[in-house]
């Protein structure tokens, strides 16, 4: 039997995939009830996330979706450009 990988779905394509594959922005509450985005390597801080492959297709695509929108805000775009950044460090 396949070991059990928790998919998640990707804001760009919708696609299911695992957790490695994915980049994960989660929204951290401040102490003032505040909250910052922030792109979280670790895969495990808390809080509400949203998953994007790590491509920049799918980055392009949650930019323009309103799911993505409406978690991220004003912030949608710096995120978006973060993540793109992030892919061309790796190459
Ligand atoms: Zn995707």
């Amino acid at each position: 039997m396949q070991k059990h990988i928790p998919l998640r779905q990707c804001a760009g394509c919708g696609e299911m995939k695992g957790k490695s594959q994915l980049f994960r922005i989660v929204c951290v509450k401040n102490v003032d009830l505040s909250h910052t985005f922030m792109l979280d390597k670790s895969i495990k801080a808390q809080g509400r996330g949203v998953y994007i492959c790590k491509s920049e297709e799918c980055i392009s695509k949650a930019e323009k979706s309103k799911r993505f929108k409406r978690f991220l805000g004003a912030e949608a775009q710096s995120i978006c450009a973060q993540l793109k950044n992030e892919l061309n460090d790796r190459e």
